[in-house]
Parts: C-alpha cells; sequence; structure tokens
C-alpha cells in the first residue's frame, strides 16, 4: 500500500526509493532554494524525489493547475523520480499528527539518505510550519514500533535546511556553477509566477529580472564562501556523521 498523495500527481505514480528527498511548502519553493542542488545530483545519478506539501492555490500568480504542470515541467528538468503533493492547504500547513504520520509514511517508501527542506526561521508562515512537519515526520518515520500505512521504518542521514528569502551561511555549500543555467532553467518552468507583474507590489520587489537578479545575487555571495563562482547553501539539522573525512570533506 502506498501513501495517499493527492489524486494529481504531477510525476510518477507515487514514491519510489530515492537517495535525494526535497519537501516544499508550495509549488516552485525546493527550486527557487536549492534548484541547483537538485540538478547536480541528477546528473550525479542520484534518484531525486519531492514532495509540495500545498498546491499554492492562495498564491496571486498563476492557477493551481497551471502551477502543478509547471511543477512537472521543473521536476523533469532533474529527472524527479516523483513528484507528489499533500494538499495540506496553502497558509494552514502545520504539524498535524496526520501531517506527520502522511510525510512519514512518504519518507518510508522513499528512503533518502537526505531529506531537505525550509529553514526554521523564514518569513512565510507554511515555510515555517513545514520545517516542523518535517523535523517531526523524519523522526517518526525512523520509530521501529510506530505504524503506518506503508513502508518499513526508515533513518535518514542528514536533514538540511535551505532558505528562500536570505542569503544563507550554511553548514554545507554545494557548488552549482556548472549547471547554473540548467538551475535558472527549474525556475523559469514556473513561468507563471515569473510574469510580468501586475501588482504594485510586484512591481516594486519582483519583477522577472528582478527575482533572478536575487537569486544570482545570493548564489554569488553564498559560493564566494567556498571560493566558486554560484553556490547554495544549507544548515544540518543536526551533527552530520561522517565515515570518512576525506571524501566527505576533502573536495577532489
Ligand atoms: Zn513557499
Amino acid at each position: 500500500m502506498t501513501p495517499e498523495p493527492d489524486a494529481e500527481l504531477p510525476i510518477g505514480d507515487g514514491p519510489v526509493p530515492v537517495e535525494l528527498l526535497a519537501i516544499g511548502a508550495h509549488p516552485d519553493d525546493v527550486e527557487y532554494g536549492m534548484g541547483g542542488t537538485l540538478v547536480r545530483h541528477h546528473h550525479l545519478g542520484y534518484r531525486i524525489g519531492v514532495v509540495d506539501l500545498t498546491r499554492g492555490e492562495l498564491g496571486s500568480k498563476g492557477t493551481p493547475e497551471l502551477r502543478r504542470q509547471e511543477a512537472a515541467a521543473a521536476a523533469r528538468g532533474y529527472g524527479a523520480a516523483f513528484r507528489v503533493g499533500l494538499d495540506l492547504g496553502d497558509n494552514q500547513v502545520a504539524a498535524t499528527e496526520a501531517a506527520v504520520h502522511r510525510l512519514a509514511a512518504i519518507i518510508r517508501v522513499s528512503r533518502p539518505r537526505i531529506v531537505a527542506s525550509h529553514l526554521a526561521e523564514e518569513r512565510h508562515p507554511d515555510h515555517r510550519a513545514a520545517h516542523e512537519l518535517v523535523r517531526r515526520a523524519v523522526f517518526a518515520a525512523a520509530l521501529r514500533n510506530l505504524h503506518l500505512d506503508a513502508g518499513e521504518h526508515h533513518v535518514v542521514a542528514a536533514t538540511l535546511g535551505f532558505a528562500t528569502d536570505r542569503v544563507l551561511d550554511g553548514d554545507v555549500h554545494v557548488d552549482v556553477t556548472e549547471v547554473w543555467e540548467e538551475r535558472l532553467a527549474t525556475m523559469h518552468a514556473f513561468a507563471s509566477q515569473f510574469d510580468a507583474p501586475t501588482l504594485p507590489i510586484d512591481q516594486r520587489l519582483y519583477g522577472t529580472d528582478d527575482h533572478l537578479a536575487l537569486v544570482a545575487a545570493r548564489a554569488r555571495v553564498q559560493g564566494q564562501a567556498i571560493g566558486v563562482r554560484y553556490a547554495e547553501a544549507f544548515l544540518c539539522d543536526r551533527g552530520v556523521a561522517l565515515d570518512d573525512l576525506v571524501a566527505g570533506l576533502g573536495g577532489g
């Protein structure tokens, strides 16, 4: 039995085993926060899964159906094995027991080594709630005696947080310089979110060029921290265990 995603799956037939699971509150959050990392790890041969906690139905731009199509197109750009939605309700994300168990079941079936999602301190309340929901779901997935609808208990090696609204002084930086154009393409897939602005606030803050320039500026600053042109940064939820310092930190 598979966990119950919402009826309209953007990609795939539901969760399957992956190495990297990215979880966003709204469609486009994972691309915004870690699109280059997704592209890079696709090129490295890792399998990638995506969970969108809501359909973003309260967003001022685009429609949920359009965003679903865009989410599918973006996910194809980094070869996602699956992309599922939990439809928890835009602006209603909360770490309820039901939501924790649904997400934990997806983690148990997809068995990721790495889970990446929002930081705790983001401006958007859904992003903050997503952080707590993911943290609890990762914990629940590992509980041997907790019975869920799907999968065997599973321990995630590392849970990472990405930023969507700031430059991040990360614990971990991923060099995305080589995949920068593809990284931008994952965002261009969400054309409805970057269309010509229609509201005064958008004209002030987020025209298309501004939006992409902001992402590039953050990646440039984060890249400087590791001596590359563009990087994406993550905070680790806890200390990360390394068996091999040279392989883990030695580069090459
Ligand atoms: Zn969001």
